[in-house]
């Protein structure tokens, strides 16, 4: 018999941004507990916009669980939060998205550390130098120091804990750095950015600095946040061809509304056509093109196999991976194989 600190995680009732809330209970456990070992717990939902305080019990379901690097018999267990009846609570975006194992996603998470409410690196009242030397900076006038130490911490803790965190840069603006999660399916992938930013919030709050996921939170010539979602199926691996590319992309094209509005708010802020982006109400792919909806790798067009991944540039640092990926989904089942 051993105990266990397990911390539970889930998301809140905010919009149009949920918030991460985690609590944590000790148990006695024989062995290491699996998943299915974990117990449903509950929580005050009138306090996190998810109840009415006269009924106010949400139950937390854990989804996916894994071993917390920073404790010993620790454990991070992600949950769907559900209502008494055990039916998906309407917070609960995770319950009943499109999945699909054979699909991959790369998630480029790019976000802001801020202290004292301004990026790291900014100066009291004013401006550090205009972009330029910041994008996979090095030396302290570019990265400054904490930047750096944070997300190398969190890129060790996130392998500690077997989430498939797969790299940092720092970023274009000051302050601004990114890190790219792969998962096999919508789920696997999504949980694990929401785990990723669950430990880099926790960690930050040791440095008195805070993670701004907005995707422009500085006006100007300053760079927003992005979540790139890089996609591939089964059949865009092994099979891919153009026809079956320019069927897509017209499919991704007819379904752009649809797109954008599960892609983070505020996005028009952001997609503006400059900044290496396109603008929120255009649709375009072109190769290598950062200022493309989607841009097509070099290694996809290779021999003019149209084989490989593409990567939507749309969705932004604020945007719900569940819904980002299940929207992806949708558009690529409109679109025939054959
Ligand atoms: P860039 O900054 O040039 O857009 P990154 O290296 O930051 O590129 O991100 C590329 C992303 O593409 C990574 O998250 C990686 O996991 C993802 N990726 C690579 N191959 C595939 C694939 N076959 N399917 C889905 N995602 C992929
Ligand atoms: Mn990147
Ligand atoms: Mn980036
Ligand atoms: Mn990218």
């Amino acid at each position: 018999m051993a105990k266990y600190r397990l911390d539970y995680i889930w998301l809140d009732g905010y919009e149009p941004v949920a918030n991460l809330r985690t609590k944590c209970q000790m148990k006695d456990f024989d062995n290491e507990p699996t998943l299915a070992d974990l117990p449903e717990w509950g929580f005050d939902g009138s306090s996190t916009l998810q109840a009415e305080g006269g009924s106010s019990d949400c139950i937390l379901k854990p989804v996916a669980s894994y071993p917390d690097p920073t404790r010993e018999n620790g454990i991070l267990v992600l949950c769907e939060v559900m209502n008494p009846d055990g039916t998906p609570h309407p917070s609960n975006h995770r319950a009943g998205i499109l999945d699909d194992e054979g699909t991959w996603f790369g998630f480029e998470q790019e976000y802001f550390l801020m202290q004292g409410g301004r990026p790291l690196g900014f100066p009291e009242g004013g401006y550090p130098e205009p972009q330029g030397e910041y994008y996979c900076g090095v030396g302290f006038k570019n990265v400054g120091s904490i930047g750096r130490e944070i997300a190398d911490i969190h890129l060790d803790l996130c392998i500690a804990a077997g989430i498939n965190h797969e790299g940092i840069n720092a970023e274009v603006a000051s302050g601004q750095w990114e890190f790219q999660i792969f998962g096999k399916g919508s789920k696997r992938a999504a949980d694990q950015i929401w785990v990723a930013r669950f430990l880099l919030q926790r960690l930050c709050e040791e440095f008195e600095v805070d993670v701004e996921y907005h995707c422009k939170p500085l006006k100007g010539d300053w760079n927003g946040s992005g979540m790139h979602a890089n996609f591939s199926t089964e059949h865009m691996r092994s099979t891919g061809g153009k026809d079956y590319f320019l069927k897509l992309m017209d499919a991704f094209e007819k379904n752009t509304a649809e797109h954008i509005a599960a892609y983070g708010p505020d996005n028009h802020l952001r997609l503006t056509g400059l900044h290496e982006t396109q603008s929120i109400d255009k649709f375009s792919w072109g190769v290598a093109d950062r200022g493309a909806s989607i841009r097509v790798p070099h290694s996809f067009v290779k021999e003019d196999a149209y084989k490989g991944y593409l990567e939507d540039r749309r969705p932004n640092s604020q945007g719900d991976p569940y819904q980002i990926a299940s929207r992806i989904l949708k558009t690529i089942g409109e679109v025939a194989t054959a």
